[in-house]
């Protein structure tokens, strides 16, 4: 399950779930799971303004590192993959993901007989959503970085 920026699973354990951080994120991207606070990577983008960070009264966010006043590090515990739910997979072309990524994470690998292939660097990306949250195929999920990407 993704997380916002900040948010460890040992941290995560202090979570009441008051839902401050629910209501102060700009893109409305955050909701309450069972266990805490979770990013919903198909609601749209995370900016890491930090708003999350600083309703929190609680240590939830504990990892955070900030950059500057307003941002956080661009720095999740995720990082998105591309499932065989993509367009391109059933032979449609789409680059959606591609024009989305703020940090060009995607690239789009030619191919013999068929539409461009989009490819996710997951050392590039940030877990930032913008992808999975335009993706006209729901194809792009949200998995730990300690995940194989292979
Ligand atoms: S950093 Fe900003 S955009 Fe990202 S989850 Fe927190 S409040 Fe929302
Ligand atoms: S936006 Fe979705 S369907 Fe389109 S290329 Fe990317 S993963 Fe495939
Ligand atoms: S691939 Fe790009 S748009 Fe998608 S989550 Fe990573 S950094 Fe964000």
């Amino acid at each position: 399950m993704a997380r916002p920026p900040g948010v460890s699973e040992l941290t995560l354990k202090g979570c009441t779930r008051c839902g401050a951080c629910v209501d102060s994120c700009p893109e409305t991207i955050l909701r309450l799971a069972p266990d805490g606070v979770m990013l919903n990577p198909e609601a749209g983008e995370c900016t890491f303004c930090g708003k999350c960070a600083a309703s929190c009264p609680e240590t939830v966010f504990a990892e955070i590192v900030f950059v500057d006043n307003d941002h956080m590090a661009h720095e999740m515990g995720h990082v998105m993959q591309i499932s065989a739910r993509c367009f391109v997979e059933a032979g449609i072309s789409c680059m959606t993901c591609r024009d989305a990524c703020p940090q060009e994470a995607i690239s789009m690998k030619p191919r013999v007989g068929g539409p461009f292939l989009p490819l996710l660097d997951a050392a590039a990306c940030t877990g930032c959503a913008a992808c999975s949250s335009v993706c006209p195929a729901g194809a792009i999920d949200a998995v730990r970085k300690d995940v194989s990407y292979a």
